[in-house]
């Protein structure tokens, strides 16, 4: 039997060169190329990241704020951590959000928010059968970055956005972890030669990763790979780019997208 342990639902997929598309066309409804600031909805209460799109990514999909529980904080560039929209979600519940970041990340606490500081390749029980890891990323050190390894019931998925490449102690950490899913920063498109290498992907990166991450068993043939963090300006369009991650085994993600782990 292969049940599922995690319904998960892309918010956003965007790096932060959002669309102007998003303030009249696309303000009530996704669209593959008019991305939000990237985000993730797990098993309709945790949420990973809370950047300035995330309201209206919710009220999107038609879901209560009072109905998430726990964030979980990548970092704190304003794309994926924007602090007036974590005091609404907090301000809308009963009982306390819980907010979890790098166990050193500089961070102002609103209310009825419990902040839970992370220590590095620490595993932590969230509750329903769920642990979390959180591990160095390689962006920009002041913001504190971590990538994530969800777990339950032995199925395990990554969320790696933003980061370039691996940190050393992060990629030995992720040896033999055979992943069902790895979500991998994509901001850079099919080119070579940009300048954002130590803190963001390209594809021609995630070409060369790919292969040593199977060497190394954080992959296997099953694995689902998925790129988000996508950078509209820096990549062809959403269909362009499906069709090139589609020739070394990945898929795009987009707005709305919906994957079960
Ligand atoms: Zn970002
Ligand atoms: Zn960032």
């Amino acid at each position: 039997m292969n049940t599922s342990e995690f319904e998960i639902t892309f918010l956003g997929t965007c790096a932060h060169d959002f669309s102007p598309k998003l303030k009249a066309e696309y303000k009530d409804k996704f669209d593959n190329d008019a991305r939000r600031a990237s985000a993730l909805l797990i098993n309709d209460s945790l949420l990973i990241d809370s950047g300035l799109h995330i309201l209206n990514s919710l009220s999107i999909i038609g879901k209560s704020l009072n109905e998430i529980t726990d964030i979980f904080l990548t970092h704190l560039h304003i794309d994926h951590f924007y602090l007036p929209n974590i005091a609404e979600i907090a301000g809308s519940k009963q009982e306390a959000l819980r907010v979890w970041v790098r166990e050193d990340a500089e961070i102002e606490c609103p209310k009825n928010v419990t902040l839970i500081r992370m220590k590095l390749f620490e595993k932590y029980d969230i509750g329903n059968g769920i642990t979390i890891v959180g591990m160095p990323a390689n962006h920009a050190p002041t913001v504190f970055p971590q990538h994530f390894i969800f777990e339950k019931h032995g199925k395990k998925f990554f969320y790696g956005c933003d980061g370039g490449w691996f940190l050393n102690q992060t990629f030995n950490y992720l040896k033999n972890t055979e992943l069902e899913l790895m979500v991998l920063d994509c901001t850079v498109g099919d080119y070579i030669g940009d300048f954002r290498m130590g803190e963001h992907n390209s594809i021609p990166m995630i070409r060369l990763m790919l292969p040593s991450l199977r060497t190394i068993k954080a992959i296997n043939d099953h694995s689902r790979i998925i790129l988000s963090h996508i950078a509209p300006s820096l990549h062809k369009t959403h269909a362009e780019t499906v069709a090139i991650a589609k020739e070394f085994g990945a898929e795009i993600a987009f707005d709305g997208f919906k994957v079960t782990v």
